[in-house]
């Protein structure tokens, strides 16, 4: 049925992949040097490669498979969506069943006013989208020298030039011109490599009141907006003080700024809420989803957007803005499905109350482990970092990020998918995952570190 063959050898595929394929977030040569690890299938949490390894994917992919791989009722619905209704656009007043009823159902999942949605067809433009939106909010105001959005160093917020420079990776803003104007940024609450003698406590209201500081050094009748994530993700799943997001929302409401929380990643379950804004008590007049709107069967994203920004935007003259693929009526019916199944199936309570506690409870005993620093998690999103020495939280005289590559590959040499982020290990497995596939992922993790511990010391990197 499908136009490649799923059983081709593996390195037949590498070759052909190196010859014509540019990955995103890859040194070609070198990835095309060793061959891609190439996935055939996958079903709940495991991922098989074209060697026939069973993988736990601690990751959900890039974050989002939250219903885990393999359910056949999204591929149902998509299939029956493209027979019945394949495209059709949202502009030009028309509209269709699918994306009316998806913007109905998050707005009913949505907290607060958050009811009203634009769709985009993923995270990057989601941003895009919000970045023109607020900027647009504030000129239909009367207020257009209200332009400039603050956000974060070392924040993800995608990769388009409006996105990626909203972020705050130096490393893409070195490529090609960033940020775009307009984009001021402040210091990340990442107590364990920035917050010095400080309490956590101290050290998060102290950087919640760089926005305050920012606010005034720009001027506070130029400043549109404040976008953060409620937990960095691509960052290296930092999870902030608790007195941080208090401060920074009495901040965006002392002087009014909208407040954009981006929710790709922590979106739709993965903090054991629907959004990371109820875990964090955070009120945003934005969202930004993307990613567990469809458990990336289908890409899709949508800023959902509170009802005194949507009157605004509404009640002007046309907002000059909008995608293609802005409420694709596929993508709309496997999110509704998706969303069916997240709430049907109460995987998300199950994360909040279940497995959510019996992960914490794992990963928070990781501290034992000579190398690990701190363990975080939130959820199904959670951190640990690797240092040489725990008292001082101090840094691998190496190379940052080297201690981290290493373990990620005893981490895939073990058939266990997690991510580096510099020297911090993360992990986002599918909201789906059940006890037995948690102690398994520990383990693995566990024998990933000892293993790395051992290299660490041979190479003399300790
Ligand atoms: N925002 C956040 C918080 C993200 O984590 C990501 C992707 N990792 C994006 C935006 C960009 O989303 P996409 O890759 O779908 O464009």
């Amino acid at each position: 049925m499908a136009m490649y063959d799923n059983h081709r050898p593996t390195a037949e595929l590498q070759a052909l992949d190196a010859a014509h394929h540019l990955h995103p977030f890859t040194d070609g040569d070198a990835l095309n040097r060793k061959g891609a690890r190439i996935i055939t299938r996958a079903k709940g949490v495991w991922l098989t490669d074209s060697d026939g390894h069973q993988i736990l994917d601690g990751m959900a992919g890039l974050w989002c498979v939250n219903v885990g791989y393999g359910r056949e009722e999204l591929a149902r619905v998509a299939s029956e969506q493209m027979l019945q209704l394949p495209f059709y656009n949202t502009f030009f007043q028309t509209s269709h069943p699918p994306a009316i009823a998806l913007a109905a159902k998050l707005a009913q999942l949505a907290p607060g006013d958050l009811d009203h949605v634009f769709f985009n067809g993923s995270g990057s433009d989601g941003n895009d989208t919000n970045i023109r939106m607020v900027r647009r909010y504030w000129q239909a105001l009367g207020q257009p020298e209200r332009s400039v959005i603050i956000s974060r160093w070392n924040g993800y917020h995608g990769s388009t030039m409006g996105a990626a420079s909203l972020g705050g990776m130096k490393g893409m803003h070195e490529q090609g011109g960033l940020p775009i104007p307009g984009i001021a940024h402040i210091d990340q609450p990442d107590w364990w490599s920035e917050g010095g003698e400080m309490s956590p406590e101290e050290f998060g209201l102290a950087r919640a009141r760089l926005l305050a500081d920012k606010i005034e050094e720009i001027g506070p009748s130029k400043v549109a907006a404040f976008i953060a994530e409620p937990i960095q993700g691509a960052g290296g799943v930092i999870i902030p003080p608790e007195t941080y997001w208090p401060e920074i929302q009495r901040i965006c409401d002392a002087y009014g700024i909208l407040l954009i929380a981006d929710e790709v990643i922590t979106g739709f379950g993965r903090t054991g809420n629907w959004f990371g804004s109820q875990t964090l008590g955070i009120r945003p007049d934005i969202m930004t989803t993307a990613k567990g709107l469809t458990s990336g069967y289908v890409p899709m994203g949508a800023s959902i957007v509170s009802r005194k920004v949507a009157e605004v935007i509404n009640g002007s003259d046309e907002f000059a803005h909008g995608y293609t693929y802005s409420g694709h009526p596929v993508a709309a019916a496997v999110a509704l499905e998706n969303l069916r199944i997240l709430e049907e199936e109460h995987i998300i309570t199950r994360v909040r109350e279940v497995t959510g506690p019996y992960l914490k409870a794992a990963w928070e005993q990781l501290t034992e482990h000579p190398l690990v620093g701190e363990a975080r998690i939130t959820g199904m999103m959670g951190s640990i970092a690797l240092t040489p020495h725990k008292a001082s939280r101090a840094k691998f005289a190496a190379k940052a990020g080297t201690v981290g590559l290493i373990c990620r590959e005893r981490c895939f040499a073990n058939n266990l998918v997690m991510r580096h982020v510099g020297d911090r290990m993360i992990i986002s497995p599918p909201l789906v995952i059940t006890e037995e596939e948690i102690s398994l992922l520990m383990t693995r993790a566990r024998l990933a570190l000892d293993q790395t511990l051992d290299i660490v010391r041979a190479e003399g990197l300790l």
